[in-house]
């Protein structure tokens, strides 16, 4: 069982193994965390992201952290909301899953996650928070996983949904 930590702050400045980015598609960088992600590893991500040919939603691909505090980032596209009837839960499970395989694999053992498809993507908020609480939870390998949230509503969901998940 991996271990869940939730802290307010800006997920380009944490000090982990690898960092999860809530990328699009293209992997081309783009607004939110995302651009913020793109911005603070500097120029070379750019180019390792055009090598990886896109990333459907919910699957995972890893590049070097570069200017980043975190050695990795481990890219996964979240699903966009349409109102719950394409698949949009199961594909956000997969996205936290998929990236904690990608984190594994390279030998990590502290990773981040900013909150996956509730910016932009539209995700519910309280619902991707329980998701993504679960997901982590029950993934079998002993990692240490930092939520970080950007703004106070983040926050409050993530703790709300770790303290639910507490019983
Ligand atoms: P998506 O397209 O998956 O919805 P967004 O980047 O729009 O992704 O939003 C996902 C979450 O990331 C939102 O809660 C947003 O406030 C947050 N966010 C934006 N910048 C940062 C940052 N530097 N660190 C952590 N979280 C961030």
């Amino acid at each position: 069982m991996a271990k869940l930590n939730v802290i307010k702050g800006d997920i380009t400045k944490v000090n982990v193994d690898a960092i999860v980015n809530a990328a699009n598609r293209a992997l081309s960088g783009g607004g939110g965390v995302d651009g913020a992600i793109h911005r603070a590893a500097g120029p070379q991500l750019d180019e390792a992201c055009r090598k990886l040919n896109g990333c459907p939603t919910g699957q995972a691909k890893t590049t070097p952290g570069f200017n980043l505090p975190a050695k990795y980032i481990i890219h996964t596209p979240g699903p966009i909301w349409h109102g719950g009837q394409r698949n949009e839960p199961q594909l956000l499970k997969d996205s936290y899953v998929n990236s904690l395989k990608q984190a594994v694999l390279h030998h990590c053992q502290t990773v981040a996650f900013p909150s996956i498809s509730t910016g932009i993507y539209d995700f519910p908020l309280d619902k991707a928070a329980g998701i993504a609480t679960a997901a982590i939870q029950d993934f079998d390998t002993p990692l240490d996983v930092t939520m970080v949230c950007f703004d106070s509503m983040t926050y409050d969901a993530y703790v709300k949904a770790l303290e639910a998940a507490k019983g």
